[in-house]
């Protein structure tokens, strides 16, 4: 299928690894012209040459902290009016929440909430006015079903799906559409690290641990990025424009709800 967004341009954040990277990749396939964002120069120039092997766009890289008001600039200095804005950033630390400082909390809505309204903010406005826009909030499962463990995510991420879904409503009509995607287990060095710190309070062997992890899921094994990259292209298609304010779970069958 052709997703119809050959020649449009996309600002991916965090996009030197795991699910960011993955939907870079695959809106490069499609043609669209990517700025990658993470703070790792040298990670972020070897994925940008591996997207450059695989498609005929433009790839440019911008290696700042893009939870910082000055990586935000530079962020949208190099993409200036981005047709396709993916939101995502590192997640929080698991942990309990009587060890969680006011500092911690502030740092977990900065990070997965603040920074991805900043930059709705500094581009949706253009892309109403070019009368196509889409943008797609990389958050988590915990959005639909809180993970125990991961407290900070779980109240940062519902801040951001909150405040989306009243303005999703108010720009499709200008074919600009805001939607979240909900990674359950993907296999990303984040839920690797996971894993192991997990293994290690329960002093069990880290490959035990992540068999365990690939067993519990419906799927019998946990999610491949590539997966949710072409999931993302298809969001961000001319054909989606229909969609808007909604949460897609990928998560292999991992919720139980019914609905
Ligand atoms: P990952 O494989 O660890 O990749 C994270 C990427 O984000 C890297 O490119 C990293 O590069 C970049 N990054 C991190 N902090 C950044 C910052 N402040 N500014 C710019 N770039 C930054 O992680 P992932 O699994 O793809 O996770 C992506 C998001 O999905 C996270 O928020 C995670 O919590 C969430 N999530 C993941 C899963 C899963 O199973 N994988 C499940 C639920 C939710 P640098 O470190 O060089 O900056």
């Amino acid at each position: 299928m052709d997703l119809g967004i050959a020649g449009r341009k996309a600002l991916v954040c965090a996009a030197s690894k795991g699910l960011g990277k993955a939907c870079a990749l695959h809106l490069a396939r499609e043609g669209v012209a990517v700025t990658l964002v993470a703070r790792t120069k040298e990670t972020l120039d070897a994925t940008a040459a591996e997207i450059r092997s695989q498609s005929q766009v433009p790839v440019t890289v911008v290696a700042t902290d893009i939870t910082t008001p000055e990586g935000r600039k530079a962020a949208l200095a190099a993409c200036p009016a981005p047709d396709i804005l993916i939101n995502n950033a590192g997640g929080p630390p698991p942990g309990d929440f009587r060890d969680w400082s006011e500092e911690d909390w502030q740092k977990a809505v900065n990070n997965n909430m603040i920074t991805a309204i900043m930059l709705i903010k500094a581009t949706v406005d253009g892309m109403i006015q070019r009368k196509f826009g889409r943008i797609v909030n990389i958050t988590s499962a915990a959005v639909k079903s809180p993970i125990e463990t991961l407290g900070l995510s779980n109240g940062a991420r519902a801040g951001l799906t909150g405040f989306v879904a009243g303005l999703s409503r108010q720009t499709v009509r200008h074919n600009v559409t805001i939607n979240g995607l909900l990674p359950g287990p993907f296999e990303t060095d984040r839920l690797f690290t996971n894993i192991k710190l997990a293994a290690e309070k329960a002093k069990q062997p880290y490959e035990e641990a992540l068999a365990a992890a690939r067993k519990r899921n419906p799927a019998g094994r946990l999610g491949d990025p590539d997966e949710f990259g072409a999931m993302c292209a298809f969001i961000c298609s001319a054909h989606a424009g229909f969609m808007t304010g909604q949460n897609f779970l990928m998560d292999g069958g991992g919720y139980p709800g019914t609905l």
